[in-house]
Parts: C-alpha cells; structure tokens; sequence
C-alpha cells in the first residue's frame, strides 16, 4: 500500500468531524434514552444480558411472548457494574430497546484486571470452565493447574477436555496417560474428544447442556474449532444487524451464546486466557483439592511446606498420596505470586 503522510491540515480536519461524529452519537443516545424513559415502558420482567457495549447492554428476554428476543438496553445510573451472564430486571421499549431496572444476585463471576490493573468481572454465573488441552501444543500439567485453581478459587466446576484425541501416537500417548491419570485420579471429570469428529464430541454435548460454560486453554489446542463445531452459527443470539456497522458500539467484552443442544456459552478473547489472578497463598492451597484434609495439620502454623519438620504435606508427598508433579505445580504457582501475597 502506498503510504501517503496527511498533512496537519488534514489531520486535524479528520480529527473535527471524527468529535463531530461522536458528540452527535452521545447526544442520540441520551435523547434515546430521555425518550424512553419517558415514554411508557412495558412491565418490569426478567432478562438475560448476552453482550455488553459500555453504556448500552443486549438484553434476552427470558419470560411471555417476547421469550427468546434481544433488546438494546440502557443503563440506570444506579447499577452496580454489569457483565455477561448477569440475570437482570428490565422494561421494554418500543423499538427493541428497553432499560435495566436491577441486577440481580451472581452465583459466580469470572474477573479479570483492566488495563490499569484493578480486577473486574468480565462473566457473571459462570457455573463450567472447560479447560482445553491437546497432545499438541505440548500439554503442561503446571498449566492445567493454574486453570484448576482459578476454577476453584471462583468456586465454577472445572471440566478437563483433552481435544485433538486424534493425534494421539506413539510418541505423545505414553507421557499424556500419565497426565491424563493423575486428574482422573484426583476425581477432575475428563473427556477426550476431537473438534471434527467422533462420539466425544456427542458426551461433550450432554456435559454442556444446562450449564453456562467457558471454554480455557493455551492457543492452538483447539478452542475456536471446538466452539465453532459446537455453535450452530445459524442459532447465534444477538447477532442484531441493524445495530452492527455502527462504530462506537463495536468493542464488546464477552458474549453469551446459546448451544443449539442445549446449554449457554459465554466467549471472548480475553475469557479464553482466562488465569490465576489476585490468589493469596491461603487460595491456592485452597485450589490444591488434594490437600484439603492436609491443611492446618502440619507442626508450624505458618508451615511454608518447604522443609519443615512435621509437614503434613511433605509427609503426604513421601508416602505417595501427593503427586509429586502436583507437588511440583503448587511451588511453582507460589513462587510466581507477588511477594505481597505471601
Ligand atoms: P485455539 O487457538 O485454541 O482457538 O485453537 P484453534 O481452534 O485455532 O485450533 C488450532 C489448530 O488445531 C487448527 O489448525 C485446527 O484446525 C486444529 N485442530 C483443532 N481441533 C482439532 C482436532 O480435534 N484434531 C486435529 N487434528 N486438529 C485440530
Ligand atoms: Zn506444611
């Protein structure tokens, strides 16, 4: 492409109408929204929010005849901070636009640090996350037991999914049984599956029905492919045409999809890297499910499980009732949290 340097002129003329341009939107809006306010609204009823744009939430509508449709949704100033996933309390307008009256109560939340570091929630009721692995990129079990601290840690069901079952060999197999071994022995539910094919993908299914699920894992085990194979694009909720296209609503955080068998989706990039954030050293022990008949029995109260005498973690891992990998995983984990949290 060739480049061609604006000049300041031009710049700055781009820069006039691009302020225009929003200030004209910001204005619609808040006409939008008086208007609405004003007018007369439909009675207060149950929704679910599937996509969120800052000032403005899409809204299914959970109850009567309008079960099933989307609604662009303003804000009341009062409201605690939405996400995904939320179960709220709204009115309809008459345009397929409607407000949000009340939150109401989360089971579990997914949070995430914005840019300046603070944790936000990003997904509300969140009740599966799918952890992902595959032969190929060469699974981590340090990874995988970051993703089930995190699970715990937030209180969500975990479901390991070893995908790609089908490049399983010689070579790789040996090495995944064994990884494989160590969850089903630590009682972790644990499909294999392949995103193209085959009946794993029919168990996966039933396993998501009836459960608000997120998918998890490295980049390249699969994910997209998995999603993609599940989601039966015709079905897509909130695909909303005629709202698409305008620029300023573009940037959504997380999307709720319905699988066409049953059972929600929420996705977005940033929910797909999803990973421990904010643990306390009390947390990730915590996570460990295996030390949990462990815990507060060891000689030291502030037992770091390092090399103190009377460990009853180091006793456990002695006599072969702690992984040593797992073992391996829990100092790893620790070591990496900020001082501070020790
Ligand atoms: P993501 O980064 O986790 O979203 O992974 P992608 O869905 O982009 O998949 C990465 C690569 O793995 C792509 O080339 C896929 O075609 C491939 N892939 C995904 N699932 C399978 C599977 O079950 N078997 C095989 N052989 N390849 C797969
Ligand atoms: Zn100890």
């Amino acid at each position: 492409m060739a480049k061609r340097q604006l000049t300041r002129r031009q710049a700055w003329r781009i820069d006039k109408i691009q302020n225009e341009r929003a200030s004209r939107a910001a204005k619609r809006e808040n006409q939008a929204q008086e208007s609405l306010e004003g007018g007369d609204l439909g009675p207060e009823q149950h929704g679910l929010i599937i996509a969120h744009f800052g000032v403005q939430v899409e809204v299914e509508a959970l109850e009567g005849e309008l079960a099933g449709n989307v609604f662009r949704c303003y804000l009341r100033a009062n409201l605690p901070t939405l996400v995904t996933g939320d179960r709220v309390v709204w009115r309809a307008g008459h345009q397929s636009d409607g407000v949000i009256v009340a939150q109401l109560p989360r089971h579990s939340e997914l949070c995430r640090p914005d840019a300046r570091g603070q944790l936000k929630p990003v997904a509300g009721n969140v009740d599966q996350i799918v952890i992902v692995f595959a032969p190929a990129p060469e699974p981590h079990a340090n990874l995988i037991d970051r993703y089930l601290v995190a699970a715990e840690h937030a209180g969500i069901r975990p479901l390991l999914l070893l995908n790609k079952a089908d490049l399983i060999d010689d070579t790789n197999g040996p090495a995944l049984h064994v990884l494989l071994k160590s969850y089903r022995e630590l009682g972790y539910p644990l499909l294999e599956v392949s995103a193209h094919q085959g009946d794993g993908m029919k168990t996966l299914k039933t396993r998501l029905d009836r459960h608000t699920s997120v998918f998890v894992g490295q980049s390249g085990v699969g994910k997209s492919s998995l999603v993609n194979s599940l989601l039966d694009v015709g079905t897509r909720v909130g695909e909303l045409s005629h709202w698409s296209g305008q620029g300023q609503h573009t940037t959504t955080t997380a999307r709720l999809y319905h699988f066409p068998e049953g059972g929600d989706l929420i996705d977005s990039p940033g929910i797909r890297e999803f990973g421990l954030v904010h643990v306390s050293r009390d947390d990730v022990e915590a996570g460990f499910i295996e030390f949990a008949p462990l815990l507060g029995r060891c000689r030291f109260r502030d037992c770091q499980h390092d090399r103190e005498p009377g460990c009853a973690l180091l006793e456990a891992l002695e006599a072969g009732r702690i992984q040593p990998q797992r073992m391996a995983s829990y100092r790893s984990i620790i070591a990496s949290l900020p001082k501070n949290e020790y």
